[in-house]
């Protein structure tokens, strides 16, 4: 059975390495090269004298070898050869860590600009994005990818920069010892470069694979630890227990079918290397004892040799890290090419919409990928002021239509107004800054329960917050709580109660100062007695301004100025209480059953609070 936890991605990031042009998407980048052109250049001229005091070094050794072969030699002098090197090594030390401060740092600044300039890009996109693409892969994006980034700009370059300079210069200390014994020794060195390249090419097809089984593992606790009390409630814990092994097996074959190639790896270019020494010493022995080259040249020649392997390996580690993070770069370039359907008006001009006015003309709309519409040329007019009630059939377009509403769907030109203008016409913050909504479905953060109501206004005082958490009904069980307002819910709010949770969400709304109020079935989980209590106490907050409430239950919306009946995307009917009780089939039907119901079983000595 393909879980899930299988399946490859299918959103926008699929774009993968193959694609063409994929070198394009480095213009990401640009603007951070630019920025610190300063801090690079000074990296790189740290990197050049840390090369060149490597490259010196051998120089001396020949001098002090010389020196002991021709027999002019003293303590003082090789003392003397010995404090050089010495100091070089001092500079070799401090000048690395010059570099790798500046240029490795540079790597991480790029990590982190480029890593806030996707959450940003990501806060702006909208519902569809978020239907299309899970948080697996978006985090899979800010995680692997940007690390993959991070490396290229920081190892990557500095090794592809090493490579040449290093790779070059010692090459040319080496032709001028001796041409024709450096061509015999650097013959075996393009095969290094080759094993590097092809093992890092086949490195990196198994590499992904380690990274996207921990991806899946990632994604199998998130989720098992989110539904715990499911997984606890089907026992299904020994189950899940089984799976999460078994993904964890496969993670360690994948990481075995790495360790194998860096098992080949390092041997093998450890061999051709030393297949260059064995070249040295016996071509390179021959023209010392024929005293074409001295034995200082000699010993030179090997240094350089040695600083010359790895240039050659890393050209071949530099390709495939590259490779690597323009994949990744592509990736991040696809995320940020995605444009938000909705805002095709945020160059609209912002208003201020204090009436509360709203209006809807033929209002149609269906969710991307279906045929038939979702509402059907709804009309609605809503009065300043007016308290809307809004009742109907489960799935006949009451969310729909508060998304519609608080701007979170997109909407046809000409169709809905708010105090006359139409919504396309001015920035979708003018509206949503005019809005409370309450969803239907609660959304809490894991902090305190102060921070949850504040949410809307973070600079809210402590006053205000407990003034919305009253009204909401909820001020009461919030203080008989061990830390009161500063009591951490937990992940999701687990920590409340349904009706809890709902009753902070309400609170949060009611702490705004809005002048429309969107309320989409935020009483379903409390008893009728909260219930009322808060019908009671939001009163006098609602008064003057708009307020739309969803409610499966009539209680919330008796009292209001009008009722609408919903029936699959239309309005089927609408009127006020007593109107749609005589009129309205549905209406009466669900009056009925809520009102009756409690009745008949508080006779019969039930004890269930009458929640049909
Ligand atoms: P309920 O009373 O159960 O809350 P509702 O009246 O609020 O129902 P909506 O949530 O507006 O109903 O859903 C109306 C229809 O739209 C349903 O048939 C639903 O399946 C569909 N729908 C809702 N959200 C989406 C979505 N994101 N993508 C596709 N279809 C959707
Ligand atoms: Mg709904």
């Amino acid at each position: 059975m393909r879980s899930r936890f299988s399946k490859k991605s299918s959103g926008v990031f699929s774009g993968d390495s193959s694609e063409s042009g994929a070198w394009g998407s480095v213009r990401l980048l640009r603007p951070y090269f630019k920025r610190y052109w300063l801090r690079l250049s000074g990296g790189f001229a740290s990197l050049v004298l840390v090369d060149l005091l490597q490259l010196y070094i051998p120089r001396i050794i020949k001098y002090a070898v010389d020196s002991l072969q021709k027999g002019h030699a003293t303590p003082r002098l090789l003392l003397d050869c010995g404090l050089y090197i010495f100091l070089m090594a001092i500079g070799i030390a401090t000048f690395r860590f010059v570099w790798r401060h500046l240029i490795l740092g540079f790597s991480r600044l790029v990590e982190t600009l480029l890593r806030n300039r996707m959450f940003s890009h990501l806060l702006g996109l909208d519902k569809e994005f978020f239907q299309k693409n899970t948080a697996g892969e978006v985090m899979a994006l800010a995680t692997n990818d940007l690390s993959a980034v991070q490396l290229a700009t920081g190892m990557g370059i500095v090794a592809l920069f090493d490579a040449v300079f290093m790779g070059l210069a010692a090459f040319g200390f080496m032709l001028y010892i001796d041409p024709v014994l450096t061509i015999i020794a650097v013959a075996p060195m393009p095969l290094l470069a080759f094993l590097t390249r092809t093992l890092s090419f086949r490195l990196h097809g198994r590499f992904k694979k380690v990274q996207e089984q921990f991806s899946v593992l990632t994604e199998f606790v998130r989720s098992s630890i989110s539904s715990i009390r499911l997984v606890k409630a089907y026992n299904q814990e020994e189950y899940q227990g089984e799976r999460f092994a078994r993904m964890g097996e496969t993670y360690v074959k994948n990481n075995v079918r790495v360790a194998a190639i860096y098992g080949v790896l390092f041997p093998v270019s450890g061999f051709i290397s030393n297949l260059s020494m064995l070249l040295v010493m016996i071509f390179g022995g021959r023209l010392t004892i024929r005293g074409t080259i001295s034995a200082g040249d000699f010993v030179a020649f090997i240094s350089y040799l040695f600083l010359m392997t790895w240039p050659m390996m890393a050209l071949g580690w530099v390709a495939d890290l590259f490779q690597r993070g323009v994949t990744s770069l592509g990736r991040i370039e696809n995320l940020m090419k995605v444009r938000p359907v909705l805002g095709d008006s945020q160059d609209a001009p912002s208003v201020h919409l204090l009436r509360g006015e709203i209006g809807a003309r033929k209002l149609r709309f269906g969710y991307p990928g279906q045929t038939e519409p979702i509402l059907d040329g709804l009309d609605l007019e809503i009065g300043a002021g007016t308290f809307l009630g809004i009742v109907g059939r489960t799935g006949s377009g009451k969310t729909t239509l508060c998304n519609l509403l608080a701007r979170l769907l997109p909407v046809g030109d000409g169709r809905l107004f708010f105090d006359g203008f139409d919504v396309n016409s001015v920035s979708i913050e003018s509206v949503r800054s005019a809005i409370a909504y309450v969803p239907q479905d609660v959304i809490l953060f894991s902090d305190t329960i102060a921070f949850n109501i504040a949410f809307g206004a973070p600079r809210a005082d402590r006053e205000k917050i407990e003034k919305a958490a009253r009204a909401a009904a909820i001020h009461e069980e919030i203080v008989g709580m061990p830390e009161g307002y500063e009591t951490k819910i937990g992940e999701k709010g687990i920590k409340l109660s349904g009706g809890q949770r709902q009753r902070i969400a309400i609170a949060r709304a009611l702490l705004l100062d809005r002048p429309i109020i969107i309320i989409d079935d935020g009483l379903s989980a409390v008893d009728m007695e909260t219930e009322h209590a808060i019908i009671r106490s939001i009163a006098s907050f609602l008064e003057g301004r708009t307020c739309i409430i969803v409610s499966h239950r009539i209680a919330p919306v008796a009292d209001a100025d009008r009722i609408v009946v919903m029936e699959n995307g239309r309005i089927a009917d609408q009127g006020t209480h007593s109107e749609l009780i005589v009129r309205n089939a549905f209406y009466s039907t669900i009056h009925r059953h809520q009102t009756l119901v409690p009745t008949l079983q508080r006779t019969d000595g039930g004890a269930n609070g009458g929640q049909s």
